[in-house]
């Protein structure tokens, strides 16, 4: 009776052929054959939106022995530890262990090795084809990109995100043999289908370059890590992804699984923290529509503040950094405040504008729930629920505390904040296709919600345009490229304390500030020293924007 032998579930599990092998029976020929089938699944190629390589593979080879097929240990011992570049104890060792089964000899073989043991003719001594993921640009976008298991599946980033795409289909032989392996008859072959590739809305010279920037920044500031996301407002589509420090994927520390998962998360999409500042942004949103909407509650752009440097709330005071002495920060508007980035004014908006009415905005920026980005392990930050809020915590909302986001959440409320006033799904993946071309899915603009008019959108960038041009973000200003964006300090807490002297530094921007083009979040997490979103976080968002309008040659504004 002729059995069938299916290889296919120990191929997708080890990641090489694992042969029963019955020697002495089966011929050469075929054994040669068979192992130099491509029977595991070639895995898609990830590009970014140019179609730049990212991840793609290369040919190796597993060499290993079955010490039950092994005739002459010491005699094999010998040969392989000079091919191999081992000693002949540890080449003995390996070839005499029954303990297994089999035992792997060398990984990533590379094909000329391979034929020279295949030359020496050695019993019990076997190889396999792999596939060996390979990303020529190393370190760069690690945390998004991700890497895949030793035996193929993804383990994180995009890599993991779209592995049942990426995977594609291992091969079969198939053995026609009866119960006892005494006679083999025919031997086929059902050949591997590669993975469908991947291009990332990620444009690789904007990722490089804002690395490059990120990186003297973490040197400079002696900083603990510094982070960087960049993005289209106008469909919410992903172009840099900056984690420091990072890891080169070719060489990912698996050995050390702290070392790796510190080092391997996308912080801007799984963690969070205290925004600042920075959050102005969307309590200015806030008023300007209601305002427009005719909303008593809301202040015109023409009402002045109260000058005093403090607000007290619920028997607790709230300070501006400022002192307010000598008539800094008197008399202002809501865009001399942004200016400023002055907290007694955002208190009052928030106060004034009540829960119910605050909280509605938080929701249409999307605070409190996840972006929808289609990456593993999106945070969905902390947002106190509307039904436990007090007016003391609301005051503090207003000007980015009592509240954590993820850098995403930020950036993109930012975003549509801006444009507009669209909320868009934020993504990373713009097409997958097949390696013959054809295309299985392409990403189109998700709309999500409505933040607020085209009217309030475009007064709120145009105060946003002034905070660069004669406010706190002007180390971001750029000459005929009208940046607008706002500055963020924010103290760092640790079990529920404020840790002294840590901050995060950060700064949001974009540009044009009339219609939006790139938008980048920049953060610089426990800076040494300096520590003021103005001083640390705007200038880098400048470099960026600058490296920006250099590699897409991009014309003035005005
Ligand atoms: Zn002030």
């Amino acid at each position: 009776m002729a059995i069938t032998f299916l290889f296919c579930t120990f191929l997708a599990r080890f990641g090489y052929i694992q042969l029963f092998w019955h020697k002495e029976l089966v011929t050469r020929a075929v054994d040669q054959w068979t192992r130099e089938l491509p029977v595991i699944a070639e895995r898609g190629l990830i590009t970014d939106r140019n179609g730049e390589l990212l991840a793609g593979n290369k040919t190796a080879y597993s060499v290993y022995a079955r010490a039950n097929a092994v005739k002459d240990p010491a005699a094999s011992a010998k040969v392989l530890a000079a091919l191999l570049n081992v000693s002949e104890t540890e080449a003995y060792e390996k070839l005499t262990d029954r303990s297994r089964s089999e035992i792997t000899l060398l990984k990533r073989a590379d094909k000329s090795l391979v034929e020279k043991i295949e030359g020496t003719n050695l019993s019990g001594v076997y190889y396999s084809r792999d596939n060996v993921r390979v990303y020529p640009y190393g370190a760069l976008a690690s945390q998004t990109i991700g890497f895949p298991s030793a035996d193929g599946a993804g383990v994180t980033g995009v890599e993991l995100y779209y592995n049942d795409y990426l995977a594609g289909t291992n091969g079969e032989v198939l053995y026609d043999t009866d119960l006892v392996g005494a006679e083999v008859g025919g031997v086929s072959y059902r050949a591997a289908t590669g993975g469908l590739n991947i291009m990332l809305t990620l444009d690789v010279r904007i990722q490089m370059l804002a690395e490059e920037v990120m990186a003297r920044a973490m040197e400079e500031h002696g900083a603990k890590a510094a982070r960087c996301v960049v993005l289209d407002p106008n469909d919410f589509s992903v172009l840099a992804m900056v984690n420091l420090p990072s890891y080169d994927l070719n060489a990912v520390p698996r050995d050390d699984i702290e070392q790796l998962n510190a080092l391997s998360r996308n912080a801007l999409v799984s963690d969070v923290y205290e925004p600042g500042s920075t959050f102005k942004v969307v309590t200015a949103a806030a008023n300007i529509e209601e305002h427009l909407r005719g909303n008593p509650a809301a202040f015109s752009e023409n009402y002045v503040f109260s000058s005093s440097r403090t607000r007290t709330v619920e028997g607790s005071t709230v300070r501006c950094w400022s002192d307010h002495k000598q008539g800094k920060h008197a008399n202002q508007t809501l865009a001399m405040a942004l200016n400023n980035s002055c907290n007694p004014c955002f208190v009052d908006i928030a106060l004034s504008l009540g829960k119910e009415t605050f909280y509605d905005y938080l929701q249409a920026f999307g605070f409190g729930r996840a972006t929808g980005i289609d990456f593993s392990g999106e945070s969905v930050g902390m947002l106190l629920p509307e039904s436990t809020v007090r007016a003391g915590d609301l005051a503090r909302i207003g000007f980015g505390q009592t509240i954590a986001v993820t850098p995403l959440q930020l950036a993109c409320a930012t975003a549509a904040a801006v444009n507009g006033g669209y909320y868009f799904t934020p993504y990373l993946v713009k097409e997958i296709a097949s390696s013959d071309g054809r295309v299985e899915y392409r990403a189109d603009k998700r709309f999500s919600c409505r933040t607020v008019s085209e009217e309030a959108s475009r007064m709120l960038s145009s105060m946003l345009e002034g905070v660069v041009r004669e406010g706190s973000g002007k180390h971001a200003f750029i000459e005929g490229y009208r940046v607008a964006g706002k500055t963020g300090t924010a103290q760092k807490y640790e079990n529920g304390q404020i840790a002294a002297g840590k901050y995060v530094s950060s700064f949001v921007g974009y540009f044009p500030a009339n219609q939006p083009r790139y938008l980048a979040l920049v953060i610089v997490d426990e800076p040494q020293g300096s520590y003021y979103g103005s001083t640390v976080a705007a200038p880098l968002a400048k470099d960026i924007f600058q490296g920006i309008i250099d590699v897409m040659h991009i014309e003035r504004f005005e």
